[in-house]
């Protein structure tokens, strides 16, 4: 499908006591027209930081943008002005975050804070954005007369569902979810997961969906890419990588490959815990708990791979031969 968003070798540094550390690290990932890609990973890996640098949102200081491209409908978001990207978020590009009231202005009803977007972006009164609010409202399932509720007024999910109204107000090309159910319980997780699939495809909406949840993925996803300590270690299309995970962790994350000690320790299908980003080792980020690990992997950062047409793969298994002997 024609390409919406290109993130190219995209690089993300914070600050900290202990030095600089990468949070993002040569990232690259597509997104084309109508296209769901998921980002999938551990607490920590970088997901929610490379969705902030796609919106030109962290925090600088202490993160940094350090390198790369974010190119959106052929432009290279990282040299818009400031000016432009409040023009773009929002409008053009819109997230939603795990914990809706970070999103929600505590004191403004529900259908002023819809109606303040579609004023904020689009050419038009407060009455015709009222309506609009309204006719939004309506469309994530909330009674239009509740509009005049504040958001401590709503429960958690009611609250999710307004700020995908609010996400949606100004009918974006691309909408970023960032783990958008995790906070909600289960049955709440399902209807609002339902609710986004469906808007997605009403309004013919790109998406982002960074999650820790294989169901999740396997439900809405067409790409998925899986991230590690910054990288993202394996990409490929959402069948592609069920069928033929590649990557050890992957395969670890997929529970492909029997855990050494199954009975102690169910939950966890890869043993061992994602290292610290002060903590990095040297060679393959995932050497300390890889079950395949190899001289090599000590040494040398495996470099990105297709394996085939569309699956990228981050691993020395898949770099060549040269790799392997080499032991350099
Ligand atoms: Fe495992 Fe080596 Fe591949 Fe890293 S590069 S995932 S340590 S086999």
């Amino acid at each position: 499908s024609k390409e919406l968003l290109k993130i190219k070798d995209l690089s993300i540094e914070y600050r900290t006591d202990e030095g600089v550390i990468k949070a993002v690290d040569k990232m690259s990932l597509e997104v084309g027209v109508g296209e769901t890609l998921g980002i999938v990973g551990e607490t920590g890996a970088g997901k929610t930081t490379t969705a902030l640098g796609i919106m030109r949102l962290v925090p600088n200081p202490p993160g940094k943008i350090a390198q790369g491209e974010v190119i959106f409908r052929g432009e290279n978001l990282l040299e818009k002005t400031e000016e432009d990207m409040r023009k773009i978020r929002g409008n053009k590009i819109s997230m939603i975050f795990q914990d809706p009231m970070t999103s929600l202005n505590p004191v403004m009803t529900t259908e002023e804070q819809i109606a303040e977007v579609i004023i904020l972006h689009q050419n038009v009164g407060k009455q015709e954005a009222v309506e609009k609010a309204k006719e939004m409202l309506n469309t994530v399932g909330i009674p239009v007369e509740r509009g005049k509720d504040y958001p401590h007024q709503f429960s958690g999910g009611m609250r999710q569902r307004i700020v995908i109204a609010i996400a949606l107000a100004c009918n974006p090309e691309l909408l970023i979810a960032d783990e958008p159910t995790t906070a909600l319980d289960v049955t709440i997780q399902a209807q609002v997961l339902k609710l986004m699939k469906n808007l997605k495809e009403e309004f013919e909406t790109s998406m982002i969906m960074i999650t820790h949840d294989l169901g999740i993925v396997a439900n809405i996803c067409d790409k998925v890419a899986i991230i590690y300590t910054g990288y993202a270690v394996e990409y490929a299309s959402k069948e592609e990588l069920y069928n033929n995970p590649l990557h050890p962790y992957t395969q670890g994350l997929f529970g492909s490959i029997p855990s050494i000690d199954e009975d102690e320790d169910r939950l966890k299908p890869i043993k061992g815990l994602m290292p610290e980003p002060t903590e990095i080792p040297d060679g393959c980020p995932f050497n300390p708990r890889c079950p395949k690990v190899m001289p090599i992997c000590l040494k040398k950062l495996p470099t990105r791979t297709e394996v085939k047409t569309g699956h990228f793969v981050n691993c020395h298994l898949y770099n060549g031969n040269d790799d392997k002997v080499g032991g350099a």
